[in-house]
């Protein structure tokens, strides 16, 4: 033994990357948008790599108070951060003492659980119901140590999403003294009308706080950036918690490119959309049991059979990704790669149905 001392909360983690899949295999495993960057959003990082030598915009003003007048904010009233992953950890350290709790669905974002221990605080998970947040059970689970609510809206890997009166009467029935931290990390994608968008709860709820990425719709993931809109005295302490030059100059650049690019973005989103819709009908037609999705994915439950449904696809070209023992979600791609996808999974069903299955 080396005599190493590290944080007691540390003691029964373990490092968790995420594991990249086999590049020659068809992407989609890790729901990033399925094109590259616009013309014009590549046009600007390629002038903005001239100027790596010199360090980002610390407090990254010019894009916060963009972010901010887009949506119709105050400029103190949004944050940014190295991709919304950053800034769910950010709000964690910024919220939470040893011994918080924090609630959250389950199965929900691999990396929720991590997050909230390297903060000291404590899990609490909450099983889904039929594949969405069950925001009764959450609301039961909330005791005197509980400082956040993770609520992920669509919920990543299933694909449902909560309501806006269901969303509201959990709000209203919920300690001013908890926050909750909406993930909106498909926000784009997201068609049901039914679903509200987390910025019109902000001000009858203000301790809500909507969390955004530019990795999925936006297509930025390498690129690391996020934001966070709250109200300011939410964002003032997530801020003490920043980490200094973590929202690289290349992220800030393309991030404001990109709000620029609306247009041209939101015919990627449709397209993806449409995808989505024919994806799930050509499953459903070859006997899959697929819920709804408001994201650029969908999954199978298929317990024990997911890992074996994962190599399965494999061998055909195609990298999905596998909940062992609960399911596989599958990224909308491009056309071709879903026709891909498509043509394997049923070629799977029929050898299941031929097998007896
Ligand atoms: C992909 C994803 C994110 C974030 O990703 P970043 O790349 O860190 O912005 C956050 N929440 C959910 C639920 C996601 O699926």
């Amino acid at each position: 033994m080396s005599g190493l001392r590290t944080r007691a909360t540390l003691h029964d983690l373990v490092p968790a990357f995420v594991r990249t899949p086999d590049p020659s295999l068809i992407q989609l495993a890790a729901n990033e948008a399925a094109y590259g960057p616009l013309p014009s959003v590549a046009e600007v990082l390629a002038r903005e790599i001239e100027r790596v030598n010199r360090y980002p915009d610390d407090g990254a003003v010019g894009l916060r108070h963009t972010i901010a007048d887009w949506l119709g904010v105050e400029g103190a009233e949004v944050t940014l951060g190295a991709g919304s992953l950053g800034l769910l950890e950010q709000v964690m350290l910024a919220l939470c003492d040893q011994g918080s709790e924090v609630v959250y669905p389950w199965r929900s974002f691999d990396v929720y659980p991590q997050l909230i221990r390297v903060a000291g605080a404590t899990p609490r998970p909450v099983p889904l119901r039929e594949e969405r947040n069950d925001l009764e059970t959450m609301l039961a689970s909330i005791g005197g140590r509980t400082r956040v609510v993770i609520v992920c809206n669509p919920n990543n890997p299933t694909g449902p999403a909560v309501g806006r009166p269901e969303l509201e009467s959990f709000l209203r029935r919920l300690p001013r003294t908890v926050t909750v931290l909406l993930d909106e990390a498909y926000f784009e994608y997201v068609r049901d009308p039914a679903v509200p968008d987390g910025l019109t709860l902000l001000r009858d709820h203000p301790n809500v706080a909507v969390l955004r990425t530019f990795s999925k719709a936006y297509g930025l993931a390498a690129l690391r950036v996020g934001y966070l809109v709250a109200r300011r005295e939410i964002i003032e302490a997530v801020d003490k918690t920043h980490v200094t030059y973590s929202v690289s100059r290349l992220a800030q650049a393309a991030a404001l490119a990109s709000i620029g690019a609306q247009e041209e973005l939101g015919e990627r989103v449709e397209a993806t959309v449409r995808e989505r819709g024919r994806v799930r009908d050509t499953l459903l037609s070859q006997g899959w049991r697929v819920p709804v999705s408001e994201g650029n994915f969908v999954w199978l439950r298929l317990g024990a059979a997911s890992q074996g449904f994962g190599k399965d696809l494999e061998r055909f070209g195609v990298a999905v990704k596998v909940v062992p023992d609960e399911g596989v979600r599958m990224t909308i791609g491009t056309r071709e790669e879903n026709d891909v996808f498509l043509e394997a999974a049923g070629a799977v069903r029929e050898a299941e149905l031929s097998a007896g299955g």
